[in-house]
């Protein structure tokens, strides 16, 4: 929570809410220069748990991973305290005129395993196209969130893109059960068999027969027909967990740009209709034991931490600077009683707000009101 004038224009930034409020009432800052106090109070406090592994008050471990986009923010992870890296953004490699260099990918893949000893990491092939447009890559389309994007355009550009990030990321893989390779943007199961294909290929050169094994896959589960077909995914049995985007799951069940400043209002992760297809989704891949992970903006909203404990997630992926918060929240929660008590209901309410209140409530009850 910051507060800062824009073209004259004093303006509140919620990071804690992702909210922007420009010329607030002078209730709105009286609320917010009290909720500033206590934040201030809290984020001592919470500093103690960074460091220690988080588990609900009847034992259930939840990892507190980090969202990073490039090595400087992979430094401020780990000075964080969290327990791993649950998406590493590689589009920041693509934004020059030509794609990266298999050796450039090889000394990033290494530098990031320097930075996080034995703890996991999860690197996202690259996710291009739509918002993450690409100097060498003409791509004009009417509906670019529809369009060519992430494992779209790696399969459609393998040469040039693909096949030399999948062989930087085996042959670096190889050495260590650290890494673990996320896939965006799935919405097909004949998209994973095709990237099977090619890692199998490239082991076979390699002379790594068990490349696929070695790879620890996972999906990005984004679109609606990855959530709602994900046991077809996980019986190819190429998937070892899954990671769910929520920013683009939110955009597309509920049809609405995450970019259109216009559509902000109506764009709500603690939608209903988001959460009754993550819990869907959830279910059925611990039906095949996967791990579940949540690395969109959502997992770092302190106030819907308990909602995706109750869904049952075994890993948030949040900002570096919350992990201390998210791990108190966790730390503070009580796993059985929220699935007992609170999902079912907020699973029935109508609209984000009611969901978000019921949160809340639970988070005052547990003393943590400054949210
Ligand atoms: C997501 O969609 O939730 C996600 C983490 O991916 P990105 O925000 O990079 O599209
Ligand atoms: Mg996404």
């Amino acid at each position: 929570m910051k507060s800062f004038t824009v073209k004259n224009k004093l303006t509140i930034v919620d990071s804690l809410e992702g909210i922007l409020i420009v010329e607030p009432d002078s209730n709105t800052i009286k609320t917010y220069a009290e909720k500033l106090e206590n934040y201030i109070k809290l984020r001592e406090e919470v500093q103690r748990y960074a460091r220690a592994e988080a588990y609900t008050q009847d034992r259930h471990k939840i990892d507190v991973l980090c969202n990073i986009g490039n090595l400087e923010e992979a430094r401020l992870a780990s000075d964080y305290g969290c327990d791993g890296i649950g998406l590493f953004r590689t589009e920041f490699l693509y934004t020059s005129e030509r794609p990266p260099s298999q050796d450039l990918l090889e000394d990033i893949f290494n530098k990031l395993l320097g930075f996080f000893k034995g703890k996991p990491i999860v690197i996202r092939a690259p996710d291009l196209g739509a918002d993450k447009p690409l100097p060498y890559v003409k791509l004009e389309e009417q509906n670019p969130f529809l369009g060519l994007r992430g494992i779209r355009l790696l399969l459609e550009y393998k040469e040039e893109i693909f096949k030399p990030f999948l062989k930087a990321y085996i042959r670096i893989a190889k050495n260590t059960n650290n890494l673990k390779l996320l896939l965006p943007m799935v919405s097909k199961v004949s998209e994973l068999y095709e990237t099977a294909n090619i890692i199998s290929d490239i082991g076979n050169e390699m002379g790594i027969p068990n490349a696929i094994e070695q790879t620890n896959l996972g999906i990005m589960v984004e679109t609606p027909a990855a959530a709602i077909a994900i046991d077809k995914f996980l019986e190819t049995n190429y998937i070892k967990f899954i990671s769910i985007g929520t920013n683009d799951l939110t955009q597309y069940v509920l049809a609405v740009d995450r970019t259109n400043a216009r559509l902000s209002r109506l764009y709500n992760e603690l939608d209903p209709a988001v959460l009754r297809i993550m819990k869907y989704t959830i279910e059925n891949a611990k039906r095949y034991s996967v791990r579940v992970d949540i690395c969109g903006e959502l997992a770092s909203r302190a106030n819907a931490v308990p909602i995706l404990i109750g869904l049952d997630v075994d890993g948030l992926s949040v900002n570096p600077p919350l992990v201390g918060l998210i791990k108190y929240i966790i730390s503070k929660s009580n796993k059985t009683y929220i699935r007992k008590e609170i999902l079912d209901k907020i699973l029935n309410l109508d609209t984000d707000e009611k969901v978000l209140k019921i949160s809340k409530d639970y988070l005052k009850s547990l003393g943590i009101s400054v949210l």
